[in-house]
């Protein structure tokens, strides 16, 4: 096999690039991609210290949304921007992003008509990118529709759209675009700013060089040490699926928090139900989910379908880097983003939403561009221009050869976490896991102690994520 990593490593340490980036989820990857398509010529590395989509942007709740909790925040601004994205989105990523209907399951009359009016409004401002208008379902759709919804009280059903989207997918594919265009991208290699400059390790052989860029952006998310961030953590249980129909549900608890329960998983076999909104205080490296969130969203499983007796088959979490704001809750600071340089020259991007990140690189992307192609005229393509996807093959082993051999999957967990969910939707076994590493192995090299060590770590976090 030829080794892209290798070479795309030795890229770094040898070329002088226009500009790095440092990180791979969602913002770093559309940056990337967004630069190599305004052909400029544009020399561009890109490098995170995990597999790309390790971080936020592979654990959040997949979707791609205008976000309708926001309008109780008057935030109409981000809403409709979010609105017009997803629209682009599910343009240029079809496969990745698909339109997906939402059941708001009303408890009382005010509820239908206080919910009824916020997606009155929803509608009006998605306008022509609207993804299709909200309905009431009367009492007998909505039990026809859901039968094991809990019956006290229960008064009508609202029914709106938004989408769905693989969120580790949809990163992998812009970065693999980014790189058909000639940027060097490399995983698992950690960036240090220095006085001297950037500082690349690459975690498995541990080497140490500096990388040579005019500019540098810092789209490290959580891990960011750019300015003031409040760390928000939200974290998701995996159960198998609770509803009945193919529809998401949209639940408002009493503190009018949103939690979602989404059909997820290959064959939509599981339900995804997040997430929360906990300040973090520890590390970005260690982030799970704590019995408080645990009880809170089994509770709110158990008191929307009663019968239901499934029980939780893994969990993720992830922080939300969040701009700092005085005087406000986990759950109200706003998702606005900023993009800001500090005196070493690096410009940073932080806060805002996956589904706005297109529009969050166009933004970064034009405002580097006076300095990186100074009195050229280079628009944006990437609203235009279609992501390649490349075709999933349903058998196992050739899924684990694609992930090595064209997303760079370097870890078991890679394969798992990132180019599958597989990790999400079975408990953590030997039994499947370990074809998994042999097969990895065989491609990477590795000898039997490798594999099992592989193993060893990955069923060490049975339980945390
Ligand atoms: C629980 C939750 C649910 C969410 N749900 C949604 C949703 O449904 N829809 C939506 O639009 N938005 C959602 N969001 C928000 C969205 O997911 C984030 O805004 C977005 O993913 C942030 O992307 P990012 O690229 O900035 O960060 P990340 O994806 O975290 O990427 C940062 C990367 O930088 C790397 N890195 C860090 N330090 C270094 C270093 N020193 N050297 C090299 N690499 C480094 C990390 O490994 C990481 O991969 C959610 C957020 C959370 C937390």
């Amino acid at each position: 096999m030829r080794d892209r990593r290798a070479a795309n490593l030795a890229r770094l340490r040898d070329e002088t690039f226009d500009v790095l980036i440092v990180g791979g989820g969602i913002n770093g990857a559309g940056i990337a991609r967004d630069l190599m398509l305004r052909g400029g010529g544009f020399r561009v590395a890109l490098l995170d210290k995990g597999h790309f989509s390790s971080g936020t942007s592979g654990r959040n709740s997949q979707l791609i949304h205008g976000g309708l909790r926001y309008l109780k925040y008057f935030d109409f601004q981000l809403v409709a921007e979010a609105l017009r994205e997803r629209a682009t989105l599910l343009k240029i990523a079809p496969g990745l992003v698909w339109p997906l209907e939402f059941l708001i399951p009303c408890y009382s009359m005010f509820d239908r008509y206080f919910y009824g009016a916020g997606l009155m409004l929803y509608d009006a401002l998605a306008g022509r990118h609207a993804v299709g208008h909200h309905h009431t379902l009367d009492l007998g759709k909505l039990r026809r529709l859901e039968p094991g919804l809990a019956d006290e009280g229960l008064r009508a059903g609202l029914t709106f759209f938004d989408c769905g989207v693989n969120s580790a997918r949809l990163v992998i594919e812009n970065i693999l675009d980014a790189e058909s265009f000639g940027s060097c991208v490399v995983n698992h290699v950690e960036a240090r700013q220095t006085e001297s400059g950037i500082l690349a390790t690459d975690r498995f052989s541990g080497e140490t060089f500096p990388v040579r860029a005019k500019r540098t952006i810092d789209a490290t998310g959580a891990w960011s040490t750019g300015g003031p961030l409040r760390l928000v953590r939200g974290s998701h249980l995996i159960f198998p699926k609770i509803q009945s129909g193919t529809e998401a549900i949209s639940y408002f608890d009493e503190q009018g928090r949103i939690v979602f329960l989404i059909p997820w998983g290959e064959r939509r076999q599981m339900t995804l139900v997040g997430t929360t909104d906990v300040d973090h205080n520890g590390s970005p490296d260690d982030v799970h989910i704590s019995e408080g969130e645990t009880e809170y969203l089994t509770g709110i499983v158990r008191r929307l379908f009663p019968e239901y007796r499934g029980e939780p088959v893994s969990s993720y979490s992830a922080l939300r880097p969040l701009i700092a704001e005085e005087g406000r809750s986990a759950t109200s600071t706003s998702r606005e983003h900023r993009i800001w340089q500090t005196p070493d020259g690096v410009l940073h991007i932080a806060g805002g939403k996956y589904t706005t990140y297109r529009a969050m690189s166009e933004e970064l992307v034009d405002g580097l561009l006076p300095d990186l192609a100074p009195g050229r005229n280079l628009p944006c393509r990437t609203a235009e221009t279609p992501i390649p996807v490349a075709a999933v093959p349903d058998d196992e082993a050739a899924r684990v050869r694609m992930a090595v051999e064209r997303e760079f999957a370097r870890r078991l967990e890679d394969v798992i976490y990132v180019s599958t969910y597989w990790g999400y939707e079975r408990p953590l076994e030997r039994e499947w896991l370990t074809p998994i590493a042999r097969e990895m192995g065989e491609l990477l090299g590795w000898d039997a102690a490798e594999v099992e060590a592989e193993l060893t770590r990955v069923l060490a976090r049975r339980g945390v994520h």
